[in-house]
Order: structure tokens, then C-alpha cells, then sequence
């Protein structure tokens, strides 16, 4: 076998960067070479003495497979994926991020950018090129005066919530705290306030953006103002954010709230739809669609109320009204004990699946649809956010994330902790989406992967701007590992 053939199958088995053939060792000679894999996904080999004046430029670490850290640095949260990059750049400043880039450019690297890693396609890891790894870049700074807070681009949303909630401030973050706020943030951003503050978008003031040219660009109202509408809803396509600026509201973390317990029918569906479209922005009720150690089909509606709580207990009243609940606990409690409630159950290292179909209303169709799966599928499970309120009072070309008539977007999950029963689940989720699909005027790009075709036509108008964005700031496609825009050219 020729030596670059062998190579080339190594690494499709993702284990290349552990093979002394294709020499890799960070200590090697300059004679000797790293097997990568380039941007296009071609097999090439790096020059050691290359690998190892990147090292040196780094604050941080430059990790290959033999390295301690290595392991932990690569793995992402959905146990679906065990990509083993060749490198991993555990960038610790916005210099590093740079240095970083610069390198994947020249070498024509394939690149990969992970926060949190929560992708549900595995997107921020890949297999033979560089990873840059941005989790050591996690502070916090919270401006009481300005009313912001910077975080960095590694920063989870637990990180966020625990700085700001100490002042009594909050900005919208997601409903399990170690989501990254990276790919959470430049995709949308829901959550459990997000009809009262706004999706993460529309409390994004400014970014620092490492464009693919190895710039450090500054994304506001008044800098840069193009790629700052595009970074809002178009993901990492435009460069690796450093740091994030969000505008901050007053909170108190005492919420009204709590849970309440129906059986699952139809008229359950459709007459929470209609309530969930009547409530004030302060309101959020999210239902979770299961079946419980007996196979009875029941729904949860977790209830948040962000306001005076003798108005919460009177706006959440019909909710008690739409069918006699099995169990009810409503009342004063910590808004950080749902932040953190699903943080084990959603634990990395587990089999996940999801798809997401955003909606304007739940028609008796669509409740139909529900019903019929979660009857035939006990491990699937589904559920809806509750979106409309302010996020939609803002124009659909305001910034690339476009969906702003949707009034929920419904979930539909696969999890296990065993592989082999996986494609059996998927098969059943797809079915589910496929008959729920005639509903849905959408996707969240957050949660689904697509094809390049229907990406496309998910951001609708705002797509040409997108690919004008994309020619300006990374015209070469580097980075192409999230819902691609492509380049024109
Ligand atoms: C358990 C769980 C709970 C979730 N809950 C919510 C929720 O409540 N609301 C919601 O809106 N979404 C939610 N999501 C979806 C979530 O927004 C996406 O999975 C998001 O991509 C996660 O971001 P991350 O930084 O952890 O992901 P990563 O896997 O690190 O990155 C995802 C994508 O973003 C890119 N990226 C990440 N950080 C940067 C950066 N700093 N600069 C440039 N590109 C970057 C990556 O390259 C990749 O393409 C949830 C997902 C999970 C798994």
C-alpha cells in the first residue's frame, strides 16, 4: 500500500492523527510531517516545524492525540459524534483565536470552532483538521451602569445567567446551563424570558469577530454594521466570536412558576396553543410531551411568570382551567432551579437526536399529528417553546434570524444512552416530522441539520444578504462547519 493511500484510509476512520506512519509527534524532527485533512476534505500533511511554531505563537495549548487534555478538548455533547481532529487549539485570548485562523487558512485546514459543543449535528468538531476550542474563554463582566454584560466567546449560558443574576439583571439564555452561548447566541437564542427581554439576537449590542482573514472586527450598530445584522441569526459563517455584548434588563430571580401535569389529548394541544397566544410577555408556559413509567401520554407545562407574582397566579389561571390537572406545583421558586433543572437528564455523552418545526398556531391537524405519534412512540419525545411576544414586534429583515411570526416552535427528540437503538428512533422522529412538516413554516437552525437547499430557503429574503456577508468576510468558505451560507464564488 502506498504510503498516502494509507493515509487517506486511516483518516476516514478519524483515528490519522494517532499513526506514527503519518508521523505527528509534536516533539518531531523537521523532516517529519502531520497527516491532515484540508478545508475540502483532501488528504495533506503539514510540515512539523509549521505545527510547531503555531504551538509556540499560542497563549493556550496546541493538543494533538497523544496529548493529556486532548480527549476531553474534542468531545462533543451528542455521544452520536467521536471526531478526532489532528489538532485542537485550546485558544485562551482573542490573539490566540487569530494565530489560530491564520494557520487553518494557510495550511487550507479543515476548521472547526467550538464553545460548548451542543451542536446537535456535531458541527464543531471535525475529523483531521484543526479545532479551535474556545472553553477557556469564559468570563463574565457584568456593567450595572451601561446595563451590559461582556461575555467570552466560550462562555457558557450558565456562566451568563449565575454573573447577571447576582445583580438582580438578566438577558435572555437557554433552558439547560451548559449550552454554549457561542452557537446558542449567533443562532437566535431562545429561552424562558425571551417573550419579555427578546431572543439572544435582539439583546446582542456588539462582537468581536476573528473574520476568516485573520482580522479582529468589531460587529455593531456603528461599526461594521453588515456583518453585525448577519452574525445575528447566521451562525458562525462569518468568523469566530471573541466576545459577545449583551444589553441586560432588571430581573428578579425569584420567578412565579413551577409545573403542572395533564394527560395528553388533542383538545389539551389546541387549547394551550390558543392560550399561549393570548398571555402577556412576561408569561412563558412550555410544554413537555412524554410518556411516563406506565405509558400513560402526559404533558408537563412548565410555567414561568417574570413579573409581580399576585398577577402571575391570575394570568396563569386558565392554564388550571384547560383540563383537570394531575399534579400541580406553582408558586415562588428560584429561576435558577429550572435553568439547571434538565442540565443531568441533557448530560453529555448520551445518543441525541432532534428536529425542530417552527409554527403559528396548533390546529387541530397539528395536534392530531402529535397525538398519533407519541401514542405509537414511547421514546420519542416532543415539546414546545414559547415564542411570539417581543421577539415578535421585530421586522423579519431587521437581522438575518427571520422567523418572527412563529408562535412556537415545536421539538421533536430522540435521547438514549444506547447507540444500537438509535436508527431505529430516528427513522420514527423523521416520520413524525414528515407528517408534522405540512404545519410548520420553518426551521431553528440551532437544532436541525439541513441541506445546504433548505438552510437556504429557512432564512428566506435575508438569504441574498447573508451571501453578500459571506463574500465579504470569508469569501473561501474557512468556516463551513455550522448551516452554510455559501460564498457565490
Ligand atoms: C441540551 C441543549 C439545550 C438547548 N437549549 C436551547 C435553548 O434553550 N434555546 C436555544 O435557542 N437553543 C437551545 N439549544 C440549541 C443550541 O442553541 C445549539 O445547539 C447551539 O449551537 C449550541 O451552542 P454551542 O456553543 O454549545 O455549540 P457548539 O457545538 O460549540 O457550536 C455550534 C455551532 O456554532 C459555531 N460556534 C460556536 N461558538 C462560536 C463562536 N464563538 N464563534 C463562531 N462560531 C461559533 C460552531 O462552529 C458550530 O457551527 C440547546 C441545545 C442543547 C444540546
Amino acid at each position: 500500500m502506498r504510503r498516502r493511500t494509507f493515509c487517506k484510509s486511516a483518516l476516514a476512520a478519524g483515528i490519522a492523527a494517532t499513526l506514527p506512519a503519518c508521523s505527528k509527534d509534536s516533539t518531531a524532527t523537521a523532516s517529519s510531517t502531520l497527516a491532515a485533512v484540508s478545508r475540502t476534505g483532501e488528504d495533506i500533511t503539514i510540515e512539523s516545524s509549521l505545527v510547531k511554531d503555531f504551538a509556540a505563537s499560542l497563549q493556550g495549548k496546541l493538543m494533538q492525540s497523544t496529548d493529556g487534555g486532548y480527549d476531553s478538548a474534542r468531545r462533543l455533547w451528542n455521544g452520536m459524534f467521536d471526531k478526532r481532529p489532528a489538532l485542537v487549539a485550546q485558544c485562551t485570548s482573542e490573539v490566540d483565536v487569530m494565530s489560530a485562523v491564520n494557520f487553518a487558512r494557510e495550511q487550507d485546514l479543515l476548521l472547526a470552532v467550538k464553545c460548548g459543543g451542543h451542536s446537535l449535528p456535531g458541527k464543531s468538531s471535525c475529523n483531521g483538521g484543526l479545532m479551535i476550542d474556545l472553553a477557556k474563554m469564559h468570563s463574565v463582566d457584568v456593567d450595572t451602569e451601561a446595563m451590559t454584560a461582556k461575555a467570552g466567546g466560550g462562555a457558557l449560558l450558565g456562566h451568563i445567567d449565575v454573573a447577571t443574576h447576582a445583580h438582580k439583571l438578566g438577558t435572555t439564555t437557554g433552558i439547560v446551563s451548559h449550552t454554549g452561548a457561542g452557537g446558542f447566541t449567533l443562532g437566535g437564542g431562545y429561552g424562558r424570558t425571551d417573550r419579555l427581554t427578546g431572543l439572544a439576537v435582539d439583546n446582542l449590542v456588539a462582537a468581536n469577530i476573528v473574520s476568516a482573514s485573520g482580522e479582529i472586527l468589531r460587529a455593531s450598530e456603528a461599526e461594521n454594521p453588515d456583518l453585525y445584522w448577519a452574525i445575528r441569526g447566521g451562525g458562525g459563517n462569518f468568523g469566530v466570536a471573541t466576545e459577545f455584548v449583551y444589553k441586560l434588563h432588571p430581573f428578579n430571580p425569584t420567578i412565579y412558576g413551577g409545573n403542572v401535569l395533564f394527560a395528553l389529548s388533542t383538545d389539551f394541544l389546541t387549547g394551550y396553543g390558543e392560550l399561549a397566544a393570548e398571555l402577556p410577555n412576561e408569561a412563558s408556559i412550555e410544554p413537555n410531551i412524554f410518556s411516563d413509567p406506565d405509558g400513560n401520554r402526559m404533558v408537563n407545562i412548565e410555567v414561568v411568570y417574570a413579573g409581580d407574582h399576585a398577577t402571575g397566579e391570575k394570568v396563569m389561571a386558565p392554564l388550571l382551567k384547560l383540563a383537570k390537572p394531575i399534579s400541580e406545583q406553582l408558586g415562588a421558586m428560584e429561576y435558577q432551579t429550572f435553568q439547571t433543572g434538565a442540565d443531568a437528564i441533557l448530560g453529555h455523552g448520551k445518543q441525541y437526536y432532534l428536529k425542530s418545526g417552527l409554527v403559528t398556531e396548533i390546529s387541530a391537524g397539528l395536534a392530531e399529528v402529535i397525538v398519533d405519534h407519541m401514542n405509537r412512540d414511547a421514546p420519542v419525545g416532543s415539546w414546545f417553546q414559547h415564542l411570539g411576544g417581543m421577539p415578535a414586534s421585530v421586522a423579519p429583515d431587521a437581522m438575518a434570524y427571520s422567523h418572527r411570526n412563529a408562535a412556537l416552535n415545536l421539538g421533536i427528540m430522540i435521547v438514549s444512552e444506547d447507540p444500537s437503538v438509535m436508527d431505529t428512533q430516528i427513522a420514527k422522529a423523521r416520520e413524525f416530522y414528515k407528517d408534522a412538516s405540512p404545519h410548520i413554516i420553518g426551521f431553528y437552525t440551532n437544532l436541525n441539520e439541513e441541506s445546504d437547499q433548505k438552510t437556504q430557503g429557512n432564512y428566506g429574503d435575508n438569504y441574498p444578504r447573508l451571501v453578500a456577508a459571506k463574500d465579504k468576510y470569508d469569501p473561501g468558505n474557512l468556516f463551513h462547519l455550522n448551516a452554510n451560507i455559501k460564498p457565490s464564488a
